[in-house]
C-alpha cells in the first residue's frame, strides 16, 4: 500500500510516500517539503532514491504547493509512480480535533464538519489542514484519506493541568479547557529520545521542545503527556513566530480599549503580528533575527525573549516531573539554531546540564548536545510527524477494506 502523508503548517507542506506492506513499515519512497508558501522565495524540495530537488518557484497557497507534489511524484522522469491512481491511502495530520477525537479517523464529510467548526479554535492551523484535505479529494478522487490530530496525544493530561481559573461553566457551556498541540512530533520524539538514551520510555522525565514557526513545550512522564505549553488554541505558552504565547490577559482589553479594535483585529495582533516578528520588527524566521543581532537591538531582545521564556517553562516542567531525564529539542528551530540552543541552557548548570559546543553544531540529525557526564541529557530529534501518521493511515485503511 502506497501511502502518502501530507502536512500542511502555517507556511509549509511537507510531505512523504510510504510504501507499506504492514503497520510499522516505514519505506520512505519520497518526501519533501515546500517552504515559505505565500512569503516571496517560495522553495521546494523532494527527495526520492538518490535524487534530490530543490527548485525555486512563486507557491501562492496550499492547493498549488499539493498539485506541484502530485505532478512531481508522477514526473515522468524523476517521479516514483506511473500514475496518481498508485496512491492508495492519505494521511493528513489535523491540528485541532477538540474533545471530540481522541484518536485518528478515516475522513468523511461529517468529520470535516467538525473540523471545521474546530477551526476557530486554532486559526492559523485547521484551514490550511482543510485547504490540503480538500486538494487531496479533489486530485486523487476517490482515495480513502485519514485525519491524525495534534490534540490526541494529550488526552493523558490531569483535570488539574487542562482546567483554567475561569468560571467552570465556560468549560461545561464552550468545552474551554487546555488541549495541546504538536502531540505526533512530541510524541514521536519522546520514543527516539528513550531509545537514544537506551532506556524505556515508561522510566522517564522528558521535557521535549518543539520549536518552528509554532513552538510548544510538552512534559512527558512514563510515556504520558501530563502538561504541555500550548492551551485551548495554539496561542498560549512559548512565544512564537507569530503568536504572542503566555502574556497578561489583561493587555488584550486594555489594547482594544485604547485603540478601538473589534476581536478579529485584535486576535490578528495576537496570532499574526506577535511573537517574533512583533518583538524585532523585521522577520518572523529566526534566521533573519540572528542574522540581524549584532546591529539591531530589537533582533538581540528577541532573542532574549526566546531563551528566557523556554528556561522559564523547562523549569516549571522540572518541577512538575519531580525532576528531568532529558531534555529534546526538535522542529525548525530546535533541529538548527546552535545559537538559540545553547542560550536556552545558559544559566541551568544547577540542573545538572552543560552544552557541549562542539556537539552542539548538529543540524538537522539525532545527536545528544550535552557533555558525555551531563546528567541531564539534552538532545536533538529530527521530527518526523509523518512517521507518526503513516501507520494510523494504514491501520484505518485496512481496517476499512
Ligand atoms: P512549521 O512550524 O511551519 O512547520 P518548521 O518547524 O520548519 O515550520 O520551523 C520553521 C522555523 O524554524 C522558521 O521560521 C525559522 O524560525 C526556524 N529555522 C529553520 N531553519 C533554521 C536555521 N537554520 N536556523 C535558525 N532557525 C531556523
Amino acid at each position: 500500500m502506497n501511502v502518502l502523508v501530507v502536512n500542511c503548517g502555517s507556511s509549509t507542506v511537507k510531505y512523504q510516500l510510504f510504501h507499506m506492506e504492514e503497520e510499522n513499515g516505514d519505506n520512505v519512497i519520497a518526501k519533501g517539503v515546500v517552504e515559505r508558501i505565500g512569503i516571496s522565495g517560495t522553495n521546494l524540495e523532494y527527495q526520492a532514491g538518490d535524487r534530490n530537488i530543490v527548485r525555486e518557484k512563486e507557491i501562492p497557497d496550499h492547493r498549488v504547493a499539493l498539485e506541484w507534489i502530485v505532478d512531481i511524484l508522477t514526473d515522468p522522469d524523476i517521479g516514483v509512480l506511473e500514475d496518481v491512481s498508485q496512491i492508495d491511502a492519505i494521511g493528513h495530520r489535523v491540528v485541532h480535533g477538540g474533545e471530540r477525537f481522541t484518536d485518528s479517523v478515516m475522513l468523511n464529510k461529517e468529520v470535516l464538519d467538525v473540523v471545521r467548526e474546530c477551526a476557530e479554535l486554532a486559526p492559523l492551523h485547521n484551514p490550511p489542514n482543510i485547504l490540503g484535505i480538500e486538494a487531496c479529494r479533489d486530485l486523487v478522487p476517490g482515495v480513502p484519506q485519514v485525519a491524525v490530530f495534534d490534540t490526541a496525544y494529550h488526552g493523558t493530561l490531569p483535570e488539574y493541568a487542562y482546567i483554567y481559573p475561569i468560571p467552570y461553566e465556560y468549560y461545561q457551556k464552550y468545552r474551554i479547557r487546555r488541549y495541546g498541540f504538536h502531540g505526533t512530533s512530541h510524541k514521536y520524539v519522546a520514543g527516539r529520545a528513550a531509545t537514544m538514551m537506551g532506556k524505556t520510555l515508561g522510566d522517564l522525565k522528558l521535557v521535549t521542545c518543539h520549536m518552528g514557526s509554532g513552538v510548544s513545550f510538552a512534559a512527558i512522564k512514563n510515556g504520558n503527556s501530563i502538561d504541555t505549553s500550548m492551551g485551548f488554541t495554539p496561542l498560549e505558552g512559548l512565544m512564537m513566530g507569530t503568536r504572542c504565547g503566555d502574556i497578561d490577559p489583561a493587555i488584550i482589553l486594555y489594547i482594544m480599549e485604547k485603540e478601538g479594535l473589534r476581536t478579529h483585529d485584535m486576535d490578528r495582533i495576537l496570532n499574526k503580528k506577535s511573537g517574533v516578528l512583533g518583538v524585532s520588527g523585521i522577520s518572523s524566521d529566526t534566521r533573519d533575527i540572528e542574522d540581524a543581532a549584532p546591529s539591531k537591538h530589537r533582533a538581540r531582545l528577541t532573542l532574549e525573549l526566546i531563551a528566557y521564556r523556554a528556561k522559564k517553562y523547562i523549569g516549571a516542567y522540572h518541577a512538575v516531573l519531580g525532576g528531568l531525564d532529558g531534555v529534546v529539542l526538535t522542529a525548525g528551530i530546535g533541529e538548527n539554531s546552535s545559537y538559540i540552543r545553547k542560550s536556552i541552557f545558559d544559566g541551568l548548570e544547577h540542573f545538572g546540564v552543560t552544552i557541549d559546543d562542539e556537539k552542539n553544531t548538529v543540524r538537522r540529525r539525532e545527536g545528544f548536545i550535552s557533555t558525555d557526564d551531563s546528567r541531564l541529557k539534552v538532545m536533538v530529534i529530527p521530527t518526523n510527524e509523518e512517521l507518526m501518521i503513516a501507520p494510523d493511515t494504514y491501520r484505518l485503511v485496512t481496517q476499512r477494506e
